[in-house]
């Protein structure tokens, strides 16, 4: 695999290997990196001649500093992990590669509702970073696929329209939510877990699955109510439970108003933020 901190470096080796028919899958992370986003390269692998990721925390995305600072850090581990599951480039720039000072990469997009609702609406500017450093990075890999996590559904949502109205010339590839075995969504931020909290994370994935297997037991109301209400009795702090449109990321009011329906939930397991997703209906 070739490590490269500088995109002219990246670009140089992309320009030897692309043509003949060959494509570019693009799998771009923060790190601390775990089976969740190896799933991501071995399906690029599989479906591409050539994988690259990155690894960049990107700091304005982060509406919380503290965030930024604590969040893990783990390049030399990284870097076997991406070695041992098939990847063929790595991209790991300092902040001023991504953001040279003569380069104006802000972008200035209306997406309507869609990141205005859920994490739109609690972690302010996050998506104005998400969707600046996306097409930045798309920018200096110009892949042919982009593969990105269920996991993150509203980000991938948000990425698919920016591409559309920017007319970008790359198709989005929405891969699974890999979970642990009792059922929580991989993390990076899940080694901040204290043990106790650890204990205690499975239940939004449980809650998730009973809205899809009995969903018709109850009103979209009720199970939001209850999904709180679950959340809080085992001492998590939910920001939201949310039953929406899985194209438009608007609430829905019941289980027929939409042929594709998503549960989405946000919630504090002690000092550490969590979401999780399930598509309930499609
Ligand atoms: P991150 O490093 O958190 O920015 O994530 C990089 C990519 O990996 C994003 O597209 C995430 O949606 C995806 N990802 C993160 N966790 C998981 C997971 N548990 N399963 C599948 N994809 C994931």
């Amino acid at each position: 695999m070739y490590l490269f901190k500088r995109s002219e470096d990246l670009q140089n080796w992309l320009q030897t290997v692309r043509g003949h028919n060959r494509k570019i899958g693009y799998v771009p992370t923060m790190g601390a990196l775990h089976e969740g986003h190896l799933s991501l390269i071995r399906q690029s692998s599989a479906d591409n001649s050539f994988t690259v990721c990155s690894i960049f925390v990107n700091p304005t995305q982060f509406n919380d500093p503290s965030d930024l600072e604590k969040y893990p850090r783990t390049p030399g581990r990284d870097i076997e992990l991406l070695v041992s599951s098939g990847c063929h480039a790595l991209f790991m720039p300092d902040v001023d590669e991504v953001y040279p000072k003569d380069v104006d990469t802000r972008l200035q997009l209306d997406l309507g509702p869609l990141d205005q609702v859920m994490e739109g609406a609690f972690r302010p500017g996050h998506f104005a970073g998400v969707m600046q450093v996306v097409n930045r990075l798309l920018q200096l890999v110009l892949p042919d696929r982009l593969y990105m996590g269920q996991k993150d559904f509203q980000q991938q949502a948000i990425i698919g329209e920016m591409i559309r109205l920017l007319k970008l010339p790359v198709q989005l590839v929405m891969a699974d939510i890999v979970r642990e075995p009792d059922g929580l969504a991989m993390s990076s931020r899940n080694v901040r877990l204290t043990p106790e909290f650890r204990q205690k994370a499975p239940i939004i994935h449980e809650i998730l699955l009973r809205i899809k297997q009995e969903k018709e037991e109850k009103s979209v109301a009720e199970w939001k109510a209850w999904a709180l209400q679950e959340l809080q009795q085992a001492g998590l702090k939910p920001e939201y439970v949310e039953i929406a449109d899985g194209s438009t990321l608007q609430a829905v009011d019941s289980f027929k108003a939409a042929r594709y329906i998503v549960a989405c939930i946000a919630s504090w397991a002690g000092e550490v933020r969590l979401i999780d997703n399930m598509i309930v209906k499609r």
